[in-house]
């Protein structure tokens, strides 16, 4: 199961009832942010997520209301007593920023490993933190360097007692390979965990892709996602050209990349300051693909394994 809180879902200033861009993932109890524009740490203030179990920070780009809530929030999870480390990912200059920023958090307990502008195919796998997830990236078409990211979580396989006992693993150490322990030695035997596990199980795939104009590598990226979270700057057909001029989108460009890459659901971020009403705009993307939700803060969602 998958918890999925949209933090904040304003773009360009915070507004009375609109945090900037920021989005929570909970999966087994650590969690993924992607974005930290200003007033995340109020969000999750309001929302009783806690600070302390954040391991990763995507960062989609350098632009204000996408990262300007970071050193607070940074220095947050310090004051949680928080003492493992945190992995931020970004794009094009993120190490440098994030190293000025710490001008302002400095103290830190925890160590901050920087993976800046990963490739196309980097995958994020760690053992240690027990997050058995694909992070995987794309460049977008915006005014600054900017990346999507799409994150796949893995479904553990199914324990399989006839394979197990093809293989002749010894029952003393079903437990123990069963809970992801990859090998063990045993009377001079090497026990591997595929040696008792059944097939691989189609896990959870979800994306995030702020800000940018619809090109159409986005289309693969996203394709046969669970969930896809889509920047919709402006709600209104006829702001088209302004959506143009700055790279970004409108709802009905995002509605026509959900139904392309064939998505389960689509929700809607990131709206500009010029929209107060985002709901007066759903029918635009409704009539592309009819699964679009309009995201609202602390607007939450969950998902499960079996697809519901
Ligand atoms: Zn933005
Ligand atoms: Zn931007």
């Amino acid at each position: 199961m998958i918890d999925i809180l949209l933090l904040g879902c304003g773009g360009g200033m915070p507004m009375p009832n609109r945090f900037l861009s920021a989005t929570l993932i909970n999966y087994r109890g650590r969690k993924i942010l992607v974005d930290c524009g200003e007033g995340t740490q109020v969000s999750m203030r309001i929302s009783n997520t806690g600070f302390k179990s954040i391991d990763i920070i995507c960062i989609t780009h350098i632009h204000g209301d996408h990262i300007v809530g970071l050193p607070g929030l940074l220095g947050t999870i310090g004051n949680s007593g928080r003492t493992e480390p945190i992995t931020i990912i970004g794009p094009e200059g993120i190490r440098e920023t994030v190293e000025k920023l710490r001008v302002i958090a400095n103290w830190l307990p925890y160590e901050i490993n920087i993976i800046e502008n990963p490739k196309e195919t980097f995958k994020l796998f760690d053992d240690s933190i027990n997050l058995d997830i694909d992070i995987s990236v794309l460049e977008l078409d915006h005014s600054s360097p900017c990346i999507g990211y799409c994150f796949y979580f893995k479904r553990q396989p199914k324990f399989d007692v006839e394979k197990a006992e093809k293989n002749k693993v010894p029952k003393t150490l079903w437990n123990r390979l069963q809970r992801n322990e990859k090998n063990l030695l045993l009377d001079g035997v090497l026990y591997t965990n595929d040696m008792v596990m059944g097939e691989e199980r189609k896990g959870i795939k979800v994306s995030i892709i702020t800000d940018t104009r619809p090109i159409e590598n986005i289309i693969e990226f996203i394709n046969d996602s669970d969930y896809f979270i889509c920047e919709g700057t402006y709600g209104d057909d006829k702001d088209l050209p302004k959506a143009i001029k700055n790279k970004h989108m409108t709802f009905r460009e995002a509605a026509d990349l959900a139904l392309k890459g064939n998505v389960k659901k689509l929700l809607l971020t990131h709206f500009g300051t010029a929209m107060n009403e985002p709901e007066e705009y759903l029918s635009n993307a409704n009539e592309v693909f009819d699964k679009t939700i309009i995201g609202f803060d602390r607007y939450k969602a969950t998902l499960n394994f079996n697809g519901d």
